[in-house]
């Protein structure tokens, strides 16, 4: 695989031990600038804990983290320039979606009327300026998701990380959101890493998907080509593609 030139996120000879448990063993991974990375594996086997360590809400046991060419590693979760997308919404069930959104930004300090202007923005893109004085309850799920991924938009970062944010959907809601997510790349065109273990979402969304089993990389490559050829049985029976 060629090099490539200024990563967005770049993961180098990184491990994760919880106790004696190795669950990341020496993983590298370089993301390009404006990149859509699926990774894709079966529950278990470390995409959540891979996605934690980026966003800084784990400490790695070795390796180092760069994003944007800045050594993170050690960084803060709010100083590494990403936003965060979960299954579960995790929005203040107290709060309107407009306090939702403006929450983080306040606690930040950013001024009144920028803070007015990143809402109207994302709510625009997201469409759901009417929901904006309603509070998570009064929210369908997909309606809820969508400001979660509002949240992110807002803090204006360059990197989006999402875990598994259709899992809770069902199957309709899930395919118009996954429309939406790959509209929403195409017109922000930041980086995303995408934790999934659905396999038409890691084929519909992703630049390239790294395949991950055991907390190692089995493969990472364009769809089309992980599907065509598969680099073991792993990888060709979990992408389904014929034997
Ligand atoms: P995935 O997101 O791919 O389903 P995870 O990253 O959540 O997988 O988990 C990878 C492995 O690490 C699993 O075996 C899980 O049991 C283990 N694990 C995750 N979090 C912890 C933790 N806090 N303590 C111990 N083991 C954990
Ligand atoms: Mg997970």
């Amino acid at each position: 695989m060629t090099a490539i030139a200024n990563p967005s996120v770049s993961i180098q000879d990184l491990s994760l031990n919880f106790g004696a448990i190795s669950v990341l063993q020496t993983l590298n991974l370089d993301v390009a600038e404006g990149e859509f990375i699926v990774l894709l594996g079966p529950s278990g086997c470390g995409k959540s804990t891979l996605l934690n360590c980026i966003a800084g809400l784990l400490d790695i046991s070795d390796g180092r983290i760069f994003i944007k060419g800045k050594n993170v590693t050690w960084e803060e979760p709010k100083d590494r320039g990403i936003g965060m997308v979960f299954q579960s919404y995790a929005l203040y069930p107290q709060m309107t979606v407009e306090r939702n959104l403006s929450f983080g930004l306040r606690v930040a300090g950013l001024a009144r009327d920028e803070i007015a202007k990143r809402i109207a923005r994302a709510a625009e893109i997201l469409q759901i300026e009417p929901l904006l004085q309603r509070k998570p309850a009064a929210l369908s799920g997909g309606q809820r998701q969508r400001v979660a991924i509002g949240r992110a938009l807002v803090r204006d970062v360059d990197v989006f990380l999402f875990d598994e944010p259709l899992s809770n959907l069902d199957a309709k809601l899930r395919s118009e959101l996954r429309v939406e997510i790959k509209l929403l790349h195409r017109k922000l065109e930041n980086t995303m890493i995408y934790v999934t273990h659905d396999q038409i979402e890691a084929m519909t969304l992703a630049d390239r998907i790294a395949v991950m089993k055991g907390g190692v990389i089995q493969q990472l490559d364009a769809p089309q080509t992980i599907y065509n050829r598969p680099v073991n049985r792993f990888v060709a029976g979990f992408l389904g593609s014929p034997a």
